[in-house]
């Protein structure tokens, strides 16, 4: 039998795709990296996952998981290997609110899990604009971070406990819902992040948090991105932490995704340089209930802060959604920034982090060095400033692979200098592989592939990942 053969037998022949049943699978979303898998299976559970993942290792090809195919960085590219799509895994196994905890299978869309948290006025609280096709086990995979970083941690810390087949097809069963646990290794945060170069995750234990009752909303101009700290920290401190996404627009960017996108208004009828989304969430009913006048008090701390920093100039202007339709109008702007970043090519898409009040410094020096390395390069920049992490898009001048490492090596030489990392959420795939090779500590590098071999001698889970040649 051959290996479809087999795969057919044991899944079933409608799970097996081949040919040009396997074209939604060939390309991720950027269009970058295209290229037909051998096949793509379906399982519908654990079982099937290892079973799959039995028959490619004993017949040496490589295996690559794939959940939405919304990953940045080619993580998911799959020339010739079989592709184990987790989309039929998409049950939300149980909610239990009083534990504060969902337990789900690796295929459930982000959007599907948030619906099943609202049920029981609970959040899973990471979000990002793919949420509706991005899955569970395909956030993991890449520790996900998105616009909720600031007050809730990155996917990494949202899991308690997780299930992975291994290459060898056993399943690593750490299910726990605990939240303590120091019996060993912590061996699930391995798979967090691996991008399936380890293992396929198959189901997860995530937290919950209470679903704020009631969001203020705000679009800030400040003079400087110091000033925009010193709104963060201001806020935090009258809101006992409760800043749920604090997101930095500059003046150019709001120019050019009112010009990609019809009938988007810019938020101000000026154009400042520093922008900021700001939300703040309340949970406690006392920051929730309306006053006598209507208004609501967390909105009130939101309106006192900018008040007094209007006051004093270290605030410029600032709009504040009244109603729920201009909180959207709000966030279509921020969510629509992915698309307008793509959409002039050739583009540098990076993804670095710098401490929080090193932003402003990172963007300072990046201008005079981009324009030495390519004059014609125009920037498309936006920030989960909450977090420090920049991503800062080149469209340049040319298509010339040199020109385009020469302007990601300014971008994380700067990030770097100022303590900053060249990878902050989107992993790496291959997109990042040189930057591994010449910026990872090389102790690390190591103990990374002696890991890999441990868990995968055979190099069969997703190859050519997150690890550069030795
Ligand atoms: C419009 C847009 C906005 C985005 N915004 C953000 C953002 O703000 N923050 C952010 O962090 N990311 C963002 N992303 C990137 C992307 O959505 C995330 O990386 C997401 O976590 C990928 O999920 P996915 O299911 O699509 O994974 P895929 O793209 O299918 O896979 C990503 C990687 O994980 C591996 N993988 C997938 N499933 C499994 C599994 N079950 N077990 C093991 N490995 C697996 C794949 O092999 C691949 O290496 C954005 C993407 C888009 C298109």
């Amino acid at each position: 039998m051959t290996l479809i053969d087999t795969l057919r037998s044991a899944l079933g022949a409608s799970h097996v795709l081949t040919g040009d049943d396997t074209a939604r699978y060939a390309s991720d979303w950027t269009n970058v990296y295209q290229a037909a898998p051998l096949a793509v299976v379906r399982p519908a559970n654990t079982e099937e996952v290892a079973t799959a993942v039995r028959i490619a290792a004993k017949a040496g090809v490589a295996v690559v998981p794939v959940g939405g195919n919304t990953g940045l960085c080619g993580g998911a590219h799959a020339p010739g290997a079989l592709m184990i799509s987790l989309e039929r895994m998409n049950r939300v196994r149980e909610i239990r609110p009083d534990a504060r905890i969902a337990v789900v299978e690796a295929g459930v869309v982000l959007d599907a899990l948030h619906a099943a948290a609202r049920a029981h006025d609970l959040i899973f609280p990471l979000s990002f604009g793919a949420r509706g096709s991005a899955m569970i086990g395909g956030c993991l995979s890449t520790n996900a971070g998105g616009v909720n970083v600031v007050r809730y941690g990155s996917t990494r810390h949202l899991c308690l406990g997780l299930e992975v087949v291994l290459a060898s097809g056993e399943v690593l069963d750490l299910m726990t819902a605990l939240r303590k646990d120091n019996s060993g290794y912590d061996l699930k945060d391995l798979f967090i992040g691996a991008e399936g170069t380890l293992g396929i995750i198959t189901a997860a234990t995530l937290q919950l948090a209470p679903a704020p009752s009631a969001y203020a909303s705000a679009m800030v101009a400040l003079p400087t991105l110091g000033d925009a700290l010193s709104l963060l920290n201001r806020l935090q401190s009258a809101t006992g932490g409760a800043v749920e996404a604090f997101e930095y627009i500059p003046g150019a960017t709001v120019e050019a995704l009112v010009a990609h996108f019809d009938g988007m208004r810019p938020p101000f009828q000026r154009t400042y340089d520093v922008n900021i989304l700001v939300e703040v969430g309340a949970t406690a009913p006392c920051d929730a209930t309306p006053l006598a006048d209507g208004t609501l008090p967390i909105v009130t701390y939101l309106e006192e802060v900018l008040g007094q920093m209007l006051e004093n100039g270290t605030v410029i202007d600032a709009v504040v959604a009244r109603n729920e339709a201009q909180r959207v109008e709000m966030w279509a702007r921020r969510e629509g920034m992915a698309e307008v970043a793509l959409a002039h090519r050739p583009f540098v898409n990076t993804d670095i982090s710098v401490p929080l009040d090193r932003v402003q410094a990172f963007l300072d020096s990046m201008a005079p060095r981009l324009a030495e390395v390519d004059p014609g390069a125009r920037t498309l920049v936006v920030a989960h400033l909450g977090d420090g992490n920049v991503h800062y898009t080149v469209q340049a001048s040319r298509d010339e692979a040199g020109l385009l490492d020469a302007i990601l090596e300014a971008v994380e030489d700067r990030a770097l200098a100022l303590g900053g990392s060249f990878s902050a959420e989107h992993g790496i795939g291959i997109s990042k592989l040189a930057s591994m090779r010449r910026r990872k500590n090389p102790v690390a590098l190591s103990v990374m592939r002696e890991i890999k071999t441990a868990l995968d001698p055979q190099g069969v889970m997703n190859p050519g990942k997150v690890l550069p040649d030795a």
